[in-house]
């Protein structure tokens, strides 16, 4: 072989390397800056569906943030709820885990073992006049629009901690949702003090700070949200109270079974009804406020629409 001819074959192997490392090199690079970028947006994840409403409405429009919610919507209730591999793993690489304080998560303590660098934001954070039975504080706290309000703040400023770069966008957001509530709730002031005083019976948790919103006299009994779990004996005090007390509501939710409130109502000849807890539902931002409307027009004895 002529001298000039190897030296050419060198020269093109040396080029076609060239190329190939060049290549390598660039996709490298592409995908760090891929992964810098992905790192760079803040994750937030919400405990449960009421969270997940509240910071859809909040995080709507901000950049370079991801939202998820960790409990199916299916799930309910965290009330008995045990956290599963696939929903951990949702909440090991967050930076921000909302949620609703007051007990609900249960589980919060395994959370924080294994992703110990996530912020906490608890929306019940000094939220007053809670209601408590023997030692245990009932949660359900945003069936009360008020109290809704404070969590929607308290979740709000734990965002612009953790993410000053979208500080006005949950500012005005958090703004114009809570605007939203406070124009519904104007809407209805004047109708709904018609509830003030009024008796019921209440067979899910969820709705005790609802009766306290509107000034009812609600006895609400603990069902863990399934109102079959009632005992015989129980079901016969309740009645018995109903009838010595002219109780004529009986408050259940949509999603319950009803088999025991339908007995009540046989046998006190109280009217059963079905409300929408908020704990389930569409992953909409008008969820909460369609639920909320839909219950007042239920206490009411108003049309609702579906
Ligand atoms: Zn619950």
């Amino acid at each position: 072989m002529k001298k000039e001819k190897i030296i050419k074959i060198v020269i093109i192997a040396l080029v076609i390397l060239l190329v190939i490392g060049f290549i390598i090199w660039r996709n490298i690079e592409r995908n760090r800056s891929k992964a810098e970028e992905y790192t760079a947006s803040i994750k937030i994840v919400t405990s449960f569906y009421p969270m997940y409403i509240i910071a859809e409405n909040i995080t709507d429009g901000a950049s370079n943030i991801e939202l998820v919610n960790m409990a199916d919507v299916n799930v309910g209730c965290l009330h008995d709820y045990t956290l599963t591999t696939e929903d951990m793993k949702k909440v090991e690489d967050a930076d921000v885990f909302i949620t609703n304080g007051l007990g609900m998560e249960n589980f919060l303590e395994k959370v924080i073992n294994a992703n110990a660098n996530m912020k906490i934001i608890d929306s019940s954070k000094n939220i007053e006049n809670t209601i408590s039975h023997k030692e245990e504080t009932n949660a359900h706290i945003w069936t009360n629009t008020e109290k809704y309000i404070q969590q929607i703040q308290n979740i709000k400023d734990g965002l612009q901690e953790a993410d000053s770069a979208n500080r006005e966008v949950y500012e005005a957001n958090a703004n114009q949702y809570i605007q939203e509530i406070e124009n519904l709730k104007e809407e209805y002031a004047e109708k709904l003090q018609a509830l003030e005083g009024r008796k019921a019976i209440n067979l899910n948790e969820a709705f005790e700070y609802l009766g306290q919103e509107l000034g009812m006299e609600m006895t609400t009994i603990e069902t863990d949200h399934e109102e079959s779990t009632l005992s015989a004996e129980m079901l016969r005090t309740i009645i018995d109270n109903m009838k010595e007390q002219d109780i004529e509501m009986i408050i259940v939710a949509k999603e319950d079974n009803k088999t025991n409130a339908e007995t009540i109502a046989n046998e006190t000849g109280a009217k059963i009804y079905e409300l929408n807890s908020g704990l389930t539902g569409e992953l909409e931002k008008e969820a909460y406020l369609t639920a909320m409307e839909e219950n007042w027009k239920i206490l009411l004895g108003e049309e609702v629409e579906n």
